[in-house]
C-alpha cells in the first residue's frame, strides 16, 4: 500500500474546523462531544492566503530569489513580509538595508489560455543572470494550480540547465487550504523534498533546530537563544535570517523545537520520521506559564529536566517582583485578543501573569490543542466569546464594540481604529517571548492603558467601512453551518 504522507493542507487533518461563534465553554463542550461541523460564511471579508506565508516563512533566506508564478495582485501582502525583512536587518544592525529579490511571473488571460511555463522560464532565467542566486524558490498561485502548469517538471528541467541554483517549486495554490499556517507547510514539505531529500547526516552532540516564523522579532530570537544555550545547546536558528547551509545542518540535530504552535509543527514530525530528530511541541513562550512548559518541553528531549528546574527557579526569582509590580497596572483590565492560532492562546494565558480578565479571542483555527488550552482558560475566565476566523475585520470590530473591552492584544488596526488602546502582539519589531519579552510586553499594554491619547484621535479622525447598522446585529450571522 502506496504511503499516507501529510499533504500540507492543515484542514485535511480531523476535527480541525475553522469557521466558529461560539463562547469558550460552550465550544469546548461542543468538542468534546464531536458537535462541531466544518461550516463556512455566506459572506466573508478577505482571507489570508497560504501563498504569503509559504513566501514569508523564506523571504530573509541569504541568497535567494522568490518567483511567484502567479498574476500581479497575488504578491499585494507580501509587502508585509518584505516590511518584516526589512526592520529584521535594522535590528541586526545592518546598515545597507536590502530588499528580497522578488519576481512575479504576471499570469494573464494569455497565459490562463496558453500556458505560463514559457513566463516562468523567463523568470528563472533572467533570476539566474541577474543574481547568480544559490536558491530560487517558485511559488505555485490559484491561477498556475486551476490552469495545471507543471512546476515541479519545469523545474526539473530548469534545474539541468541552471546546476548552481537549486530550484525548489512550492505548491502553496491559495485554493487548497483557508488555513494559512498550510503555506508554512507546503514551504518546509519542498524544502523536505528538494533540498534535504531523506539524505542522513552525521549528528552533531548539542545541535537544537530552532524554527521560528517571520513575527519573532529579533529581541526574542536573541531570548529563546539566551534561554536554549542556558541548556548548553548550540542553536541552529531557521529558516529566518538563515542561509542554504543552515537548512542543510537541520538532519545533524540532536532535536527540534518551534516557537510558534503552528510554524513547523507537521515539519518536526517528518523530521522525526526521516532523520530521527525528536522534538518538542507544546506551547508558544509567552506568558510565565507558557514559558516554562515550552522550557520544560525541549529540556525533555535533550534530557536536561534537572538542569531547566534549576533554571526556572533562578529565572522566576529574577522576573517575579517585576511581574508583580505591572500586575498592579494592568488587574482587572478587560481584555479582547486577537492573532494566530499559537499567539492568541499564548497571549490569553499571558494576561493571568497580570490579572486580566479575558472577554473576548479570535483565532483562525479550532482542534485538540486549541482544545486543551481553551480546557485551561475556561478555569480562569468566564463567559468569554470565542471567533474562529482567518482574518474577518467585520465580525471583529462588531464584537469588540459590543464587548468594550479596556485593551485590545493582536493585530491592532481595526480595534484602534475604535478608540480602544491597542498592543500588537505579531510585528515581529517588539519583545513578546520568554521571560524578558513578558515584561516588555506587559508594560507595554500598561503603557497604552495610561496613555490611550493616539487610538482616541484615529476614532475621530477615521472611519470604519460599515453601516451604525451592522453593530447591532450577530456578529456569526454570516456562518453558516457548523454545528449538529
Ligand atoms: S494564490 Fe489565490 S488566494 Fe492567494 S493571492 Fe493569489 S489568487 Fe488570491
Amino acid at each position: 500500500m502506496a504511503e499516507v504522507k501529510y499533504s500540507g493542507v492543515r484542514e485535511s487533518h480531523p476535527g480541525r474546523i475553522n469557521d466558529l461563534g461560539s463562547t469558550g465553554a460552550k465550544v469546548e463542550q461542543d468538542y468534546r462531544k464531536g458537535c462541531l461541523k466544518r461550516a463556512d460564511r455566506s459572506f466573508s471579508q478577505g482571507l489570508q492566503c497560504q501563498q504569503i506565508n509559504s513566501m514569508a516563512a523564506l523571504m530573509s533566506l541569504e541568497d535567494s530569489v522568490f518567483i511567484s508564478h502567479s498574476p500581479q495582485g497575488c504578491v499585494g501582502c507580501s509587502i508585509m513580509a518584505v516590511d518584516m525583512y526589512r526592520v529584521g536587518q535594522a535590528h541586526r544592525g545592518i546598515k545597507k538595508i536590502k530588499n528580497p529579490r522578488l519576481i512575479v511571473t504576471n499570469l494573464d488571460q494569455k497565459s490562463v489560455v496558453f500556458g505560463g511555463e514559457t513566463k516562468l522560464r523567463e523568470a528563472v532565467e533572467l533570476a539566474v543572470k541577474r543574481y547568480s542566486p544559490k536558491l530560487i524558490f517558485i511559488y505555485a498561485s490559484c491561477a498556475s494550480g486551476i490552469i495545471g502548469d507543471d512546476i515541479d517538471a519545469i523545474s526539473s528541467d530548469l534545474q539541468k540547465q541552471y546546476p548552481d541554483t537549486l530550484i525548489v517549486p512550492i505548491h502553496c495554490e491559495g485554493f487548497k487550504s483557508k488555513i494559512c499556517a498550510s503555506g508554512f507547510d507546503a514551504a518546509f514539505i519542498a524544502i523536505n523534498k528538494y533540498i534535504l531529500k531523506r539524505e542522513k547526516i552525521e549528528k552533531q552532540k548539542g545541535l537544537v533546530n530552532l524554527f521560528a516564523p517571520t513575527t519573532v522579532s529579533y529581541a526574542d530570537q536573541k531570548e529563546m537563544e539566551r534561554m536554549l544555550k542556558l541548556l548548553g545547546v548550540e542553536v541552529n536558528y531557521i529558516p529566518f535570517y538563515s542561509s542554504l547551509e543552515k537548512i542543510k545542518r537541520i538532519p545533524a540535530a540532536e532535536a527540534s523545537t518551534s516557537i510558534c504552535k503552528v510554524f513547523a509543527d507537521e515539519f518536526m514530525k517528518t523530521l522525526e520520521e526521516d532523520y530521527d530528530i525528536p522534538y518538542s511541541h507544546t506551547v508558544m513562550p509567552i506568558g510565565v506559564r507558557n514559558t516554562d512548559k515550552w522550557y520544560r518541553g525541549i529540556a525533555k528531549v535533550l534530557g536536561k529536566e534537572d538542569e531547566v528546574e534549576e533554571i526556572i527557579e533562578q529565572e522566576h526569582k529574577r522576573i517575579e517582583p517585576l511581574v508583580a509590580k505591572i500586575r498592579q497596572r494592568l488587574e482587572g483590565k478587560r481584555v479582547f485578543i486577537c492573532g494566530g492560532t499559537g499567539r492568541s492562546f499564548a497571549a490569553a494565558a499571558l494576561i493571568d501573569d497580570f490579572g486580566m480578565e479575558l472577554i473576548g479571542l479570535e483565532t483562525p483555527t479550532y482542534d485538540d490543542d486549541a482544545q486543551v488550552d481553551i480546557e485551561y482558560l475556561n478555569k480562569i475566565h468566564k463567559n468569554f466569546v470565542v471567533d474562529i476566523a482567518n482574518m474577518q475585520p467585520f465580525e471583529q470590530v462588531n464584537l469588540v464594540k459590543k464587548l468594550k473591552p479596556d485593551a485590545f492584544i493582536g493585530v491592532p488596526e481595526w480595534a484602534a481604529k475604535l478608540g480602544i488602546p491597542t498592543t500588537h502582539v505579531l510585528d515581529g519589531k517588539r519583545p513578546t517571548m520568554g521571560y524578558d519579552g513578558l515584561l516588555f510586553l506587559g508594560n507595554k499594554i500598561a503603557d497604552q492603558l495610561s496613555n490611550p491619547g493616539f487610538n482616541k484621535k484615529l476614532s475621530k479622525h477615521s472611519r470604519l467601512p460599515y453601516k451604525d447598522s451592522w453593530y447591532e446585529q450577530d456578529p456569526f450571522k454570516f456562518i453558516t453551518g457548523g454545528q449538529e
